[in-house]
């Protein structure tokens, strides 16, 4: 209902309302006229029958129906806002969590691979302490805009979490996926962000893991084993990707 009434618009909600007690009133008037031994096709009464609702219907509905879209317009907003990272505009790990399932389904049935990323930004807290914390949050809206631009539009790209990011490539093995990186590393290195007149030089760790679909093993599984990559590309010293072996 209150999709139906946010689709239309008040206007138009308030006149199907209006039209809607004008052939109620017009029909209960004629029902009354018949069960009461009235003639029914009196015209006067009927015209008292139409009038009536034209005043009284806009009135009431102009009220209920704002009532109803302000309900709709915040549902939609909260929807947003549980889907849509609101600094990146990327998916949130709910969202992400979501859609990954249904690929994930998708993929076992069609026995096609994919490959999930862990993306982690390098030293981010030096980041916050050295140029402060709008600084960060830019380049963590830099690193989106990048990690989007290199991604194919299929991918589904997520912000996790603070400054972690995960990426789903569907129809990707770990070779290309391998490469999807090289090319992530490559674009963060030319566009470094700007703090007034100072570079602001950043990096990235990643861990990856194939998914093999003769040996289907869970979401859960894959995400925790791209962390393990991931922990290892931080301690071979960081702006690097490493393959889950
Ligand atoms: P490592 O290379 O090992 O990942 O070190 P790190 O400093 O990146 O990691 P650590 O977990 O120590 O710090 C992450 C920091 O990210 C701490 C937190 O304040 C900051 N952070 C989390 N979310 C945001 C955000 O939305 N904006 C900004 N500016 N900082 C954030
Ligand atoms: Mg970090
Ligand atoms: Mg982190």
């Amino acid at each position: 209902m209150r999709h139906f009434f946010g689709q239309l618009g008040q206007l138009k909600s308030v006149c199907l309302f209006t039209a809607f007690a004008i052939v109620m009133s017009l029909f209960l008037t004629f029902l009354f006229l018949m069960a009461f031994d009235h003639d029914p096709t009196a015209l006067q009464i009927y015209v008292i029958a139409a009038i009536i609702p034209v005043i009284i219907a806009p009135i009431m509905s102009t009220f209920i129906i704002r009532l109803f879209l302000q309900v709709h317009q915040l549902e939609l907003k909260m929807r947003e806002f549980a889907h849509k990272d609101s600094l990146t505009g990327l998916q949130t790990r709910r969202a992400w969590f979501e859609c990954a399932k249904s690929y994930y389904a998708l993929a076992i049935r069609q026995k096609s691979p994919f490959t999930i990323l862990m993306v982690d930004l390098d030293d981010f807290k030096q980041i916050n302490d050295n140029y402060g914390h709008s600084t960060g949050d830019k380049v963590i809206s830099q690193f989106s805009e990048l990690a989007t631009k290199v991604a194919r539009e299929s991918d589904l790209i997520a912000r996790f979490g603070g400054e972690e990011f995960v990426f789903l490539l569907p129809n990707t093995n770990s070779l290309n996926a391998f490469s999807l990186c090289e090319r992530i590393h490559h674009e963060i290195r030319q566009n470094m962000v700007m703090q007034e007149d100072i570079e602001v030089n950043f990096t990235v760790s990643i861990g990856l893991i194939a998914f093999n679909p003769k040996d289907p093993i869970s979401l859960d599984t894959l995400i925790s084993q791209a962390d393990d990559a991931l922990y290892q590309a931080k301690s071979r010293g960081k702006n690097c990707s490493v393959v889950y072996k």
